[in-house]
């Protein structure tokens, strides 16, 4: 057989074969039942069969050659270590046959337990657990009912329809009240259900049962839970399952036995101590069942002293081992500790940051290994507000955190009624079964949204994560009841206007107001908490991260900002100057009669009237930005959008001219306005009459700024303040674009500056194909390009980046067609190249050409680190995000190998 086995393709590793490393081989689970086992611990044998066999029979439907009598083999010697034959009537060996995939997919894929058990050997199985004929039945129903759901697809809630009868004959709610009689006609009536479905009987021969069971579990790759997992998760879909088929060991024979689950620090604070719940006398499924309550694990070391002991030291030898948080489940038969599975355990944000601090203290890893295990996602996490929760606020129901935060308000039903009373003033939280793209204006006046139905690309969902705002999807356990304006839970009945709170990171749901805590990260990187001087593990833990992060970090973070409010706020998080100060806003309020004034024109007199009335207003704009970044770069982008976005819609001025018309009223400036926009109405405004085509097209509107930003930096510079100020065009196209603008500017910067000193770079958006194409002949006039992905994404896709969010991607997002949406993350094989085109030609044409990015995708994790590949110089992103850019431009250098450069 060995020889053999070196020609073939090998298919199943002993347990004492494989190691933690081989999990695309064997799986998680695989990988490390075989790491304990070559650490010595009890681990039940066992061998894997590899994802390669999975995914060999997966395309073609049948077992590859080789594998059958492979497992032949790897089974007689597990019946030589056992002592035991499979099956065997007098003494059967028995065993589980499980699922385990690369990465863990919970309760996605299939386990059958008891394999090995038929009308003979369930006899022997008595006979060898001391007469135990409760026992040896209860395996027996067991072993039928997971075997005939998962291998053969019988439904399962006939099997638990018969069991229910069978309690309700003997007067009990209990399982554990079934005698070794009642299971036996259990095993009968189970018997009989498998034959009817599936046309045969159930298959006494135990290779047979373990064939077909290895098969149902290759199977279970591609059931549809495991599909649209894998589709949430963003796993691949090719990687397959490995089977592991592990000799059985019983916790529920007796009060001398059971089973736990144990983790080495606390998976929700991160705090160390001993974590873990025990369930005597049960099996691993009984506890997911949630047949019986557990008890917490320090109540074994009452029970079975011994067994606690040896839990507790194998537990810190796995943590020392894995040099992470391990989570395990055991299994104690008769006083005898078994472990059966352990892994790296998942954990929240804080005790990802926690426990790496604590595991650099100890000695375990290093600061680079710790940047490494926490990220920006976890990071965004713990900047949102969370709920004060006490023990009198209980959730009634929990759904899918949909998208973070923590918001209360009144129940509403309708998008109608959220606008409604959102008009009021009133938080609100619409509740629906389901949105639709019809929901938009509620979900937009709503403080969050729960659904009872979706996951986590639902409509809901995605539309919410968009707009920032708190949402729990799928919350199945309510009831809601649109046309009655109520939903119910738990019995309850919640009306519209009764206020709920919702927990957007955990799914919760509770009734009545919930008090909402801010976050103390937050408070630390506003300054408001001194890290040396307070005694909380997690702002330390983010505190020691992030200074690390920031020492290797070779990109620069810089910040979107608009306002000295903001850009204050931001460089208090960290931002190294701004990367994008939109002008537009400052086009609006009290300036928008400035700016109709400049529309409405008549002679280039009032146009450089109203022009004239715009400079100071704007040059003092600029002087608050400047003073708030002294001494760092200020990119301030030229207006960009369509003019016409500055006036009153069509309709609703047209409506009024009509109404003031009909009345005999003056209305010869409404009359000029709306000729004005309707002049200037496009059916494609993203594509039309916006950025450095609006400079070119109204004289002296460029001009202008680039007065005030100059005289802006003069001022400050004047009155000791360090101004750098970058001058941005938007939306070019072609180098004469630029070049034009360029000359004008030149001009005016030459004439301003004089001896103050004030250096100006001029340089452009890289936001239209086009110019990403071009990129070599833009540099020759541009002293730095910053990549507006937003506009490079829409203009890339061909997708309104107003519109595709909320009405269809949901259906792409579904069908796998991307991911994660292209607005978010950067679509690296599109958008991301014509990013390292543009890159590439650029500093060929133009070495000290300063490159960066201020589209959305600056503070989105995963688009960082591409942005560290390709070489820019430096992300901008919002405010809140500057936190979790600088930590992942400290994890994108430390993955690559990177230094502290900067
Ligand atoms: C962009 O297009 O990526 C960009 C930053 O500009 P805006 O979002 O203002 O169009
Ligand atoms: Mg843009």
């Amino acid at each position: 057989m060995a020889a053999q086995e070196t020609v073939e393709h090998k298919y199943v590793y002993d347990f004492a074969e494989g190691n933690k490393d081989l999990k695309d081989l064997l799986g998680g689970k695989g990988a490390n039942l075989a790491e304990m086992t070559n650490l010595g611990l009890p681990v039940p044998p066992g061998f894997t069969i590899t994802t390669e066999a999975c995914k060999a029979y997966l395309s073609t439907g049948s077992e590859p050659e080789g594998l059958a009598g492979q497992i032949e083999a790897h089974l007689e010697s597990l019946e030589r270590a056992m002592g035991k034959r499979l099956g065997d009537p007098e003494d059967p060996l028995l065993v589980s046959v499980r699922s385990g995939a690369k990465f863990s997919m919970p309760g996605m894929m299939e386990t059958v337990l008891n394999v090995g058990l038929n009308d003979r050997s369930v006899v022997g199985l008595s006979a060898q657990a001391g007469r135990n004929d409760r026992f040896a039945w209860d395996s027996y129903r067991r072993l039928i009912q997971m075997f005939g759901k998962t291998v053969c697809d019988v439904p399962g809630e006939e099997f638990e329809h018969a069991l229910d009868d069978a309690k309700r004959a003997k007067g009990t709610e209990n399982d554990l009240d079934l005698d070794a009689d009642d299971l036996r006609g259990l095993v009968d009536a189970y018997k009989k259900i498998f034959a009817k479905h599936t046309g045969r009987e159930f298959p006494q021969e135990p290779r047979e049962q373990l064939d077909l069971a290895i098969r149902a579990v290759f199977e279970s790759w591609n059931a549809d839970r495991a599909v649209l997992y894998r589709r949430q998760e963003r796993i691949p879909a090719d990687l397959g399952t490995a089977v592991n088929v592990v000799a059985m060991v019983f916790g529920n024979l007796g009060p001398d036995s059971g089973t736990g689950v144990a983790f080495t620090r606390d998976p929700g604070s991160g705090a160390q101590g001993i974590y873990g719940d025990y369930l005597a006398n049960a099996q691993g499924e009984d506890v997911v069942a949630g047949i019986r309550n557990t008890v917490p694990l320090q109540e074994l070391e009452r029970m079975d002293k011994t067994s606690y002991d040896q839990l507790l030291s194998f537990m810190a030898r796995l943590e020392e081992h894995y040099k992470d948080l391990c989570d395990i489940e055991f299994t104690i038969e008769r006083g005898k500790l078994w472990m059966l599975q352990t892994r790296v355990g998942k954990r929240t944000a804080a005790a990802a940051f926690v426990i790496a601090g604590q595991l650099v203290d100890e000695g375990l890893i290093d600061l680079d290994e710790a940047l490494h295990r926490v990220n920006g996602a976890q990071l965004a996490q713990l900047m949102f507000p969370r709920f004060q929760l006490d023990h009198e606020f209980q959730p009634v129901a929990k759904g899918i955190g949909a998208s973070p935060g923590a918001a209360s308000g009144k129940v509403v039903f309708t998008s109608a009624r959220a606008v409604e009373l959102a008009a009021e003033g009133e938080s609100v939280i619409l509740v629906r079964r389901e949105t639709n793209p019809d929901d938009l204006n509620g979900m937009i006046a709503a403080k969050g949204i729960l659904t009872s139905r979706g996951g986590k690309t639902s409509h809901a969902a995605v539309v919410a994560r968009g707009m920032g705002k708190t949402c729990v999807s799928g919350a199945d356990e309510i009831d809601v009841n649109v046309p009655g304006r109520t939903f119910t839970v738990g019995g309850q009945t919640v009306r519209e206007g009764d206020v709920v709170s919702i927990d957007g990171t955990t799914g919760k749901v509770y009734l009545g107001e919930v008090p909402v805590m801010p976050s103390e990260v937050v408070q630390y990187f506003e300054g408001s908490l001194d890290p040396e001087h307070i005694d909380n593990a997690l702002v330390r833990a983010v505190h020691r991260i992030m200074t690390h992060a920031d020492g290797k970090r070779r990109l620069a973070v810089r910040t979107n900002a608009d306002t000295g409010a903001d850009a204050a706020r931001a460089r208090r998080f960290g931002a190294e100057g701004i990367g994008l100060c939109r002008t537009e806003h400052m086009f609006l309020g009290d300036r928008r009669e400035l700016v109709e004034r400049l529309i409405l024109a008549r002679s280039e007199a009032e146009r450089n009237a109203a022009l004239a009335a715009l400079l100071p207003l704007q040059r003092a704009d600029f002087v608050e930005i400047f003073r708030e970044m002294d001494g760092l770069p200020v990119t301030v982008r030229l207006i960009d959008p369509p003019l016409h976005e500055f006036l009153p819609p069509l309709e609703q001025l047209a409506v009024n001219v009509a109404v003031a018309q009909e009345r005999g009223e003056d209305v010869a400036k409404e009359e000029a306005l709306l000729a004005a926009v309707r002049r200037m109405h496009e059916e494609n405004p993203m594509l039309g009459l916006r950025g450095v085509r609006l400079g070119l097209v109204i004289p002296g509107l460029f001009a202008m700024q680039v007065r005030a930003i100059t005289e802006a930096a003069v001022e400050c510079v004047r009155g000791g303040t360090v101004a750098k100020p970058e001058i941005m065009v938007p939306l070019v196209g072609a180098v004469q674009e630029l070049e034009t603008v360029r000359a004008e500017a030149e001009k005016i910067i030459a004439e301003v500056v004089g001896d103050s000193g004030v250096e100006v770079l001029i340089g452009t958006m890289i936001e239209v194909p086009r110019a990403a194409l071009t990129a070599g002949q833009i540099a020759e006039a541009a002293q730095f390009f910053s990549f507006g992905t937003n506009d490079l994404t829409q203009m890339a896709w061909g997708f309104s980046r107003d519109d595709v969010e909320g009405a269809f991607f949901w259906r792409y997002l579904e069908l796998g067609i991307f991911g994660i949406s292209p607005f978010e993350s950067i679509d690296r094989d599109g958008v991301g190249r014509l990013v390292r085109i543009a890159a590439e030609e650029g500093r060929a044409a133009r070495p000290e050409l300063k490159l960066g990015v201020c589209g959305e995708h600056g503070g989105d994790p995963d688009s960082v680190h591409f942005f560290h590949e390709v070489g820019l110089d430096y992300v901008s992103c919002s405010p809140f995000r500057v936190p979790v850019a600088r930590l992942e431009a400290g994890r994108a250098a430390v993955e690559t190998g990177g230094s502290d450069s900067r």
